[in-house]
């Protein structure tokens, strides 16, 4: 990607790593979000390749929500519906896109769609947990899963296509990867080598939130033997970026290779 030398709305260069006021809208048309941001200006989101941008959140890479052409890729929590529709606002949006129906991918799925009046897509095996909402009666059962299900997830909502291998979605297309959910999907960019990988694996610890690769926590992955073949699967296509449910995005692909190298099957 190139990086545009833009400015802030203050006139401050940008440093380096970030965010950068970068959207598909000539410059005039963008501001740095504040508050009472300007009528008639599109909020700021983080672009990482062409057509493909990351939302921001608190902390930053902490939770991760895409936008992949026109399709809004993940909803965060139930808690990131404001932010999420705050910096989607004066962006064409068609549908809203699932990796996979977990507290922390799909808690605003329902309020997004409402409020934009979009379809909700995600991967035909996931499409139960996302219509009777039972989500924990899909994971190890552990109180864990049931505590993050009660602070965390969004309510039930019909999905409105149900995602198979091969779909293309915003531009990508959808891979099954299950393991770390019945019905996980990653979406693949040929052109530009661009994953979105989901939760398949980590790009930061899960409890300190320090950048690194990781395998998902087998609390809250019901098949981990599974999720470990589609890490390799997803691998093997030598993926130029790696966009994470977690995790700051991944341009360094030796490193992913080395790290699926010494992850035993
Ligand atoms: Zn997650």
């Amino acid at each position: 990607m190139r990086t545009q030398p833009h400015r802030r709305a203050g006139g401050a260069p940008a440093r380096p790593g970030q965010s950068l006021v970068q959207t598909s809208q000539p410059l005039s048309r963008t501001s740095v979000h504040v508050r009472g941001r300007r009528a008639g200006t599109v909020a700021p989101i983080r672009a990482l390749a062409d057509s493909l941008f990351q939302l921001r959140g608190f902390p930053p890479n902490a939770v991760n929500v895409y936008l992949a052409g026109d399709v809004l890729i993940d909803s965060g929590t139930r808690y990131d519906a404001r932010r999420i529709l705050r910096q989607l606002e004066g962006r064409p949006l068609a549908a809203h896109a699932l990796t996979h129906v977990h507290p922390d991918h799909q808690g605003s799925s329902a309020r997004v769609c409402d409020a934009r009046g979009v379809p909700l897509w995600c991967g035909a095996a996931d499409v139960p947990a996302m219509e009777d909402g039972d989500i924990p009666a899909r994971q190890p059962p552990h109180r864990l899963n049931r505590i993050s299900h009660r602070l965390a997830s969004g309510p039930p909502r019909a999905v409105d296509r149900a995602l198979c291998e091969g779909d293309e979605v915003g531009g990508f297309r959808v891979l099954d990867s299950p393991g770390h959910s019945l019905g996980h999907v990653a979406y693949w960019r040929e052109s530009d080598r661009a994953l979105l990988i989901g939760d398949v694996l980590f790009g930061c610890h899960p409890l300190t939130g320090i950048p690194g690769l990781h395998l998902p926590p087998a609390v809250f992955t019901p098949d981990p033997a599974r999720n470990r073949e589609s890490v390799r699967r997803l691998a093997a296509l030598e993926p130029a970026l790696v966009c994470f449910g977690h995790g700051p995005p991944l341009r360094d692909t030796a490193k992913l290779l080395d790290f699926v190298a010494r992850t035993p099957a």
